[in-house]
């Protein structure tokens, strides 16, 4: 009974040009059953709304409008006509520093905001060997119960992105991926059943339009976070429709 969703995370590339192109083949597909979504930078996403896409935010600040300089406020993405932004990718909790505090309170106030969170999480290589991937998992998650009450995932979606999987080539199979997935279900049913049974949950890491179906067709994936793949309109559209 979930809807698939497809989203397509630009991360920092695109241009106008892009937005066109992709706007052109992905408005063609009928949406009725697949969500597609496109997360392009912050410059673009008034023009990706404008060119008849869903779009939202990669990131948001944790702060309401103010003296931020550089940082973008939820409410202000809300505004433009987005109702969705990522929290927590990896890039942001590696590069940026975000700890899974930081992630919740981005997460608050993009709910706040009537922004729809696509919360991100996984675990890096060395976590997986040492067989340390639903601790992570779930302490990435569980930081959001433990502010929020489980009750705030029920207007989310949760990505799975193992780490060594992003931009790596090396996908997650699709049964390493279900399992984490399943995972994940299961702890969410054991503090609300009804909720587990609806949220969506996406696979991300090295998706293409090679192995989108088989990870799609597992029972708890429910679509995909997809980065270089989505930068191609042909790629993207046909990820797209693998989803249905
Ligand atoms: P790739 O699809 O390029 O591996 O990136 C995945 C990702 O990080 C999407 O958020």
């Amino acid at each position: 009974q979930r809807k698939p969703m497809v989203a397509g995370n630009w991360k920092m590339n695109g241009s106008l040009e892009l937005v066109s192109e992709l706007a052109e083949v992905i408005t063609k597909i009928d949406t009725s059953d697949v969500d597609i979504l496109v997360f392009p930078p912050f410059p673009l996403v008034k023009s990706a709304l404008d060119a008849g896409l869903k779009a939202g935010a990669q990131t948001v600040s944790e702060n309401n409008a103010g003296a931020f300089t550089g940082e973008v406020d939820a409410q202000l993405i809300h505004a433009l006509g987005a109702n969705y932004t990522l929290v927590g990718h990896s890039e942001r909790r590696a590069i940026y520093g975000e700890s899974n505090e930081t992630v919740a309170a981005k997460f608050a106030k993009a709910q706040e905001n009537n922004l729809t969170p696509i919360l991100c999480v996984g675990e890096s290589e060395q976590e997986r060997e040492q067989e340390l991937t639903e601790q992570v998992v779930w302490q990435q998650i569980d930081a959001i119960i433990s502010k929020l009450g489980v009750d705030a995932l029920a207007n989310s979606v949760i990505a799975y992105e193992p780490v060594w999987a992003i931009g790596t080539g090396k996908t997650a199979s699709p049964e390493q991926a279900q399992a984490v997935h399943k995972f994940i279900r299961s702890k969410l049913a054991e503090l609300n059943s009804e909720l587990a049974a609806k949220i969506q949950l996406l696979y991300g890491g090295s998706v293409n339009e090679n192995n989108s179906e088989q990870l799609f067709a597992q029972p708890d994936i429910d679509g995909g976070l997809i980065g270089g793949a989505s930068l191609k309109a042909n790629s993207f559209a046909t990820i797209c429709n693998s989803a249905k």
